[in-house]
C-alpha cells in the first residue's frame, strides 16, 4: 500500500519521485529565490504535467524545510494528481531548533504522529521518511543522529527512507550506516547521486540494493544531462535497471518556466527522448517512471 495524502493507493503509476511543491531555504541560504512559494504557477505546470500522463508526485519536504501539507492537498485537488508526503529532517544547518533540544524519543514520537495521525492537524499522512540529510564529504553527529531515529522508524513502520546526499557525496557512507542499524537498502532511495559522474561509485551504490536517484535532471550548471544519460545507459548495461528512478527537485522560483526555467515537464518532455535517443528501450523507460517508484514505494 502506498499511503498518498488523501487515500491509499497500490499503484502510483508515472512518478516524479523527489519534488518540492513548496519549501523555503531561505533562511540560511540567504537567497529570496529559495523561498519557492509560487504556488499557482506549480499547479498550473502540474496541471499539464497531469495531462501529459504523470499522476504521482512524491514531495519530499519535511519539518525545517517549510512543509506546507494545505498547499499540498490544494495542488492534489486542483490538479487531480497524486501527493505523497513526507516526515524526518533535512540536514544541518536547514534544522529545526527543537532537534537541538528533545530527546530521540520526543522527536520519534513528532515523526510517528505525521505518519500515524496526520500533519500539522489535519488527517494527511506522511509515507516517506525523506529526505534525510548529509553533508558535502561528511556526515556531523546530529545528522548521524537523525539518520539512525530514522531507521528506527523506518523498522518500526517499513516505510521507505529517501536520502539526501550533497552533490553526491556520502552515499556508501550512509549505506553503510543505515545496514548496521537494521535498514532493508532494498526500502532506501538515495537521492542526488546523479550530480556524481563517477561510474565506479555509482556501481558500488548500486551493489548495495538500493534505488538510485537520477532525480536532478536538468540542473545543468551541476552536471550536463549528457552524463546523467551516459551512466544510466551503463548502469543499464549492467543489470541496475530495476534501481533507477528520475525527477528533477525544482526548489527555486528561478525553476519555473513562468519564471524562464525548465519547468516540472522538463523530464517529461525534453529528458526523456534523450533517453531514448541513446537507445533505452520504451520499456526500460517505463520502470524508471512506473514500476520503481512503485517497488520502492508499497509497504
Ligand atoms: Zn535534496
Amino acid at each position: 500500500m502506498i499511503t498518498t495524502i488523501t487515500g491509499q493507493i497500490t499503484n502510483s503509476g508515472k512518478t516524479y519521485i523527489h519534488e518540492h511543491l513548496k519549501i523555503n531555504l531561505s533562511g540560511h541560504k540567504k537567497d529570496p529565490d529559495t523561498n519557492f512559494d509560487d504556488l499557482e504557477k506549480v499547479t498550473l505546470e502540474l496541471s499539464t504535467l497531469k495531462h501529459d500522463g504523470i499522476e504521482t508526485i512524491v514531495d519530499v519536504t519535511n519539518r525545517g524545510m517549510g512543509r506546507d501539507i494545505h498547499a499540498m492537498l490544494q495542488v492534489s485537488e486542483t490538479t487531480g494528481l497524486n501527493i505523497i508526503a513526507s516526515t524526518g529532517f533535512y540536514k544541518e544547518p536547514f534544522l529545526p531548533d527543537y532537534v537541538y533540544q528533545q530527546s530521540d524519543k520526543e522527536l520519534i514520537k513528532l515523526l510517528l504522529e505525521d505518519i500515524e495521525i496526520g500533519i500539522d492537524g489535519t488527517t494527511a499522512k506522511a509515507h516517506v521518511l525523506g529526505e534525510v540529510g548529509t553533508s558535502h564529504n561528511t556526515i556531523t553527529p546530529v545528522e548521524e543522529r537523525l539518520l539512525k531515529l530514522i531507521s528506527q522508524i523506518h523498522c518500526q513502520t517499513g516505510k521507505p527512507i529517501f536520502t539526501h546526499t550533497t552533490l553526491g557525496t556520502m552515499a556508501l557512507e550512509q549505506l553503510e550506516l543505515l545496514k548496521n542499524w537494521g535498514v532493508d537498502t532494498e526500502k532506501v532511495l538515495v537521492g542526488h547521486l546523479d550530480l556524481s559522474s563517477d561510474l565506479d561509485y555509482h556501481l558500488r551504490v548500486a551493489d548495495s540494493g538500493c534505488f538510485l536517484g537520477f532525480d536532478t535532471v536538468g540542473k545543468l550548471n551541476y552536471q550536463p544531462d549528457e552524463t546523467r544519460v551516459k551512466i544510466i545507459s551503463e548502469l543499464i548495461k549492467r543489470g541496475h535497471q530495476d534501481q533507477i528512478v528520475l525527477s528533477q527537485d525544482l526548489t527555486r522560483k528561478s525553476h519555473l518556466k513562468e519564471n524562464g526555467g525548465i519547468g516540472y515537464s522538463y523530464l517529461y518532455n525534453n529528458f526523456i527522448p534523450k533517453l531514448i535517443e541513446e537507445g533505452i528501450t520504451e520499456q526500460t523507460i517505463e520502470k524508471f517512471l512506473i514500476q520503481n517508484p512503485c517497488k520502492l514505494l508499497n509497504t
